[in-house]
């Protein structure tokens, strides 16, 4: 028995298989994601935490398995995807800004083309959450004006602006220098504190110690171990994850 009931966690992940050209990526995931939670994946390169997020957005088709989002099964065919997609809020390791658009307009693109949004209600919303993430002053800037810090933080504003149920972040400092991780950081433990429902990947096991309600190692396509930071970092069961934490910590 799941310790969720089905309706209330945000995402749910049942005996997921994704293959990739006959190679086994995920193999038999559950993962459930209460709301207002924050799930940390954790895991050497190449164990399937990038795969498992891009098939929670439906940006991988998987093999076998069930993923509802919300209550909903987002894998029945007859889903609509991009109805889907539009729920989620996803930020990658590369910030993937468009660099001849300014801040402003990167920010309001989705809301405006996707979500229909009024173009002076956009923007509001957006000039709202760059002031709140302390980059009030950047909106007409182009993306190559700001610091590694700084893209990834309107990278995640601009996830934030269509007013996700879901944000995925992945590995979102593994490609900023180390003086600039500490500045998203804040952000997502923000986050958190205003309630905003995620699944992180990352590298940074002191913060996932800090900041995730639930821990899930994967080691080779499975969660090999998963419970509380305290548990899984504080006294983990399996030797591999002790193994996989001696190396990174
Ligand atoms: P992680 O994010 O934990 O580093 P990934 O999910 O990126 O792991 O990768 C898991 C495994 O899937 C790796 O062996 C990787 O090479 C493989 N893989 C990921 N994406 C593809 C793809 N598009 N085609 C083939 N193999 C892939
Ligand atoms: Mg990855």
């Amino acid at each position: 028995m799941s310790e969720f009931p089905e309706q209330s966690s945000v995402l749910r992940m049942e005996s997921v298989r994704k293959t990739f050209g006959g190679t086994v990526v995920l193999r038999d995931v559950d993962l459930e994601v209460a709301p207002h939670t924050v799930t940390a994946l954790i895991g050497a390169s190449g164990s399937g935490k990038s795969t498992l997020l891009r098939c929670a957005n439906l940006l991988e088709e998987i093999d076998d398995g069930a993923i509802w989002l919300d209550g909903e099964e987002i894998t029945d065919p007859r889903a609509d995807q991009d109805a889907v997609r539009r729920r989620i809020g996803v930020v990658f390791q590369a910030y993937n800004l468009f660099p001849h658009m300014t801040v402003l307009q990167n920010i309001t693109l989705a809301p405006r083309h996707v979500h229909g949004v009024a173009r002076a209600e956009a923007e509001e919303h957006a000039r709202e959450l760059l002031e709140r993430l302390g980059l009030g002053a950047k909106a007409g800037e182009y993306p190559d004006r700001l610091s590694g810090g700084q893209q990834q933080r309107v990278a995640i504003v601009r996830a934030l602006a269509v007013r996700p149920r879901l944000l995925l972040l992945d590995e979102i400092t593994a490609a900023l220098d180390p003086e600039l991780v500490g500045e998203v950081l804040t952000v997502v433990r923000d986050l958190k504190g205003e309630g905003m429902t995620m699944v992180l990947a990352t590298h940074e096991m002191g913060f996932a110690r800090e900041v995730a309600d639930q821990v899930c190692f994967l080691d080779g396509g499975v969660v090999l171990e998963r419970g509380t930071a305290e548990q899984v970092f504080g006294e983990p069961r399996q030797e591999r994850t002790r193994r996989f934490l001696r190396r990174v910590m």
